[in-house]
């Protein structure tokens, strides 16, 4: 497996597996599945109510826990934002079973961000969050983060396919050495993405999958990726993406795609902001 070296030294696997909507009741067995099929990085959160099921696939797997690389995210936390962090954060880690995570994500750039940030700098002083990051953070948010406090975040998972494809925003990213992990990378599907033809047309030239197409197109991006599937078969699908190159001619064509806009939710949109920021969690 190809690593991506985040901005404190921690290696980090470029592609993973996803568990956004999976059922808790299945995904014990999808997370098992994912590990036999050769994934090493897991991308879970409190919100996707499932660390549990995640847990015991790593446990059950017997794979040595230093060979896993595990991202897990915090939900919006009311005030005190600092406390109510850590508390979020201990119980992620008891469903998990664990006692530290590779990576643990803010999921949303909600509410007393900053008040969580520090919460989570101090996580990563302790060694119980190897690395800390955020998700959903759009550039003017994520640059004002960087600049207002003392660690830079590792890693901003945000919405990134071929018909969103977050190019300036890399750009922004990588001059503050924020690494870009795709979600979403298949859109969910949407737009009709597997079957669409010119990803299809580029698939047939390469006797590969759209779904891996879109894949090699995110790594040859340098952006990480944790495509989800309950289905066997297509893990394994979506990881054997390291045996065939894109060229410079279909990168371009697939770069043409772009419609620059988000086709779930802008979180620079006040009602998406309403719509979230109201959420809360129950333990
Ligand atoms: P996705 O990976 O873009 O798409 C998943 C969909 O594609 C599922 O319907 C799956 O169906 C299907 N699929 C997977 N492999 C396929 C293949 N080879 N051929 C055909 N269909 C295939 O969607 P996502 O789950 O939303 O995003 C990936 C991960 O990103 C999530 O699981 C989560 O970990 C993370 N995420 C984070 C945020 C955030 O706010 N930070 C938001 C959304 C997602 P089957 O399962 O039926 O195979």
């Amino acid at each position: 497996m190809q690593n991506v070296t985040l901005n404190n030294g921690v290696e980090m696997p470029i592609l993973g597996f996803g568990v956004y909507q999976i059922p808790p009741e299945q995904t014990e067995r999808a997370v098992t599945d994912a590990l036999a099929a050769g994934y090493r990085l897991l991308d879970t959160a409190a919100a996707y109510g499932n660390e549990e099921g995640v847990g015991r696939a790593i446990r059950n797997s017997g794979i040595p826990r230093e060979e896993l690389f595990v991202t897990t995210k915090l939900w919006i936390q009311d005030a005190p934002a600092q406390d109510n962090t850590r508390r979020a954060f201990e119980t992620s880690l008891t469903k998990l079973g664990l006692d530290h995570l590779d990576l643990y994500l803010m999921h949303q750039p909600y509410a007393d961000v900053y008040g969580q940030w520090r919460a989570m700098e101090e996580l990563h002083r302790e060694g119980r969050a190897k690395a800390i990051g955020v998700a959903n953070f759009y550039p003017d948010r994520l640059v004002d983060l960087v600049v207002n406090n003392d660690i830079t975040p590792a890693v901003n998972q945000i919405e990134t396919h071929p018909f969103f494809q977050r190019t300036a925003d890399q750009e922004v990213m990588r001059k503050h050495g924020v690494q870009i992990q795709s979600w979403g990378g298949f859109a969910e599907g949407r737009n009709n993405l597997f079957t669409h033809p010119l990803l299809s047309e580029i698939a047939d030239k390469h006797g590969k999958s759209v779904a891996q197409v879109v894949l090699r197109w995110l790594i040859q991006r340098d952006i990480v990726a944790i495509p989800k599937s309950v289905h066997a078969e297509r893990m394994a699908q979506n990881i054997a993406v390291f045996d065939f190159e894109l060229s410079d001619h279909q990168m371009a064509s697939i770069a043409t795609l772009d419609t620059g806009a988000s086709l779930f939710f802008d979180h620079r949109d006040p009602s998406v902001t309403e719509q979230f920021g109201a959420r809360r969690l129950e333990d």
